[in-house]
């Protein structure tokens, strides 16, 4: 076989020398290597040809071409469709939300179909669920930052129901305490100026069908494009190696069996039974939520 590719090259090489190999009115463009094969090219590794050599592309949306897959776009379909839309373009997703979630809360005025009386906690914060609006773009591969990012006040993530998910503070340098707390539904979420939003991992009571607690179902995205799992790995295992913002690198229920960087629900207690959704740094570079 090396000799018939030997051969080959040499008669390439034969012919070339008596006419000419490359057709002189051609323009050069610009070609990006694909080494993970998934269409999007490297930005850092080019070639100028006529033709399209071997393993590149002609676009160069792919900075992580290492062959790890990107957020699987499984993921998104996961989201409450009636709230939550999302459009790729070139290594990027737009998430665009109107905040209104699919399940049921005392938060609801009382004449809305999914309005319930309250089963855990003791009272509401003023105002009721109501369309919002929520835009954030980040990046198909996202990457680890080499410095992670405190989160501020407000949204940081959206939650596959449609509201944002906020951190563990309820103003300024004020953590949630106890009677915040008793004021969150079974959703983990309650109302506030800037509308109904998550702040803990929803509770383990019937009314709840389709909130993560304490399992391995996609919560959310976070501002930094990573995304947050329940508690509890593919398996039903809890994972034993997950960074301070409750990362690691490993496989999830969209990934295919392709390890990617992803958030879990840290399985510990906030105060009393409550258990926070994200509490830590952003581990990626965090886009504005607006
Ligand atoms: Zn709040
Ligand atoms: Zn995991």
């Amino acid at each position: 076989m090396k000799y018939v590719l030997y051969f080959s090259f040499m008669l390439l090489a034969f012919t070339c020398f008596f006419t000419a190999c490359q057709d002189d009115s051609c323009t050069p463009l610009s070609w990006y290597e694909d080494a993970d094969g998934d269409g999007l090219g490297n930005p850092n590794v080019t070639q100028s040809a006529c033709d399209q050599p071997d393993g590149y592309v002609d676009n160069n949306s792919d900075p992580n071409d290492t062959g790890a897959i990107g957020t699987p776009l499984s993921a998104f379909e996961e989201f409450n469709a009636d709230a939550v839309s999302y459009s790729i373009d070139g290594g990027e997703v737009t998430i665009v939300s109107n905040g209104v979630p699919n399940h049921t809360s005392p938060y609801w005025m009382e004449t809305e179909p999914l309005y319930i009386e309250r089963v855990v906690g003791d009272h509401n914060t003023p105002g009721f669920i109501g369309e919002r609006s929520y835009t954030v773009t980040v990046p198909l591969y996202p990457q680890l930052a080499t410095t992670s990012s405190a989160t501020g006040l407000g949204a940081i993530g959206i939650a596959v129901a449609g509201p944002p998910i906020f951190n563990d503070e309820e103003g300024p340098n004020r953590p949630l305490d106890v009677n915040t707390a008793s004021g969150l539904d079974y959703a983990g979420a309650h109302n506030g100026p800037s509308g109904y939003h998550y702040h803990l991992e929803a509770a383990d009571v019937p009314q709840n069908t389709t909130l993560s607690y304490d399992d391995e179902k996609l919560v959310g995205i976070m501002a930094d494009g990573f995304l947050l799992y329940g508690r509890k790995e593919l398996d039903g295992s809890y994972p034993t190696d997950l960074d301070e913002s409750g990362g690691h690198i490993g496989i999830t229920p969209h990934s295919e069996g392709e390890e990617i960087y992803h958030y879990h629900i840290i399985n510990e207690f906030y105060i009393g039974t409550y258990v926070m959704l994200f509490g830590g740094d952003l581990q990626g570079t965090p886009n504005t939520i607006f």
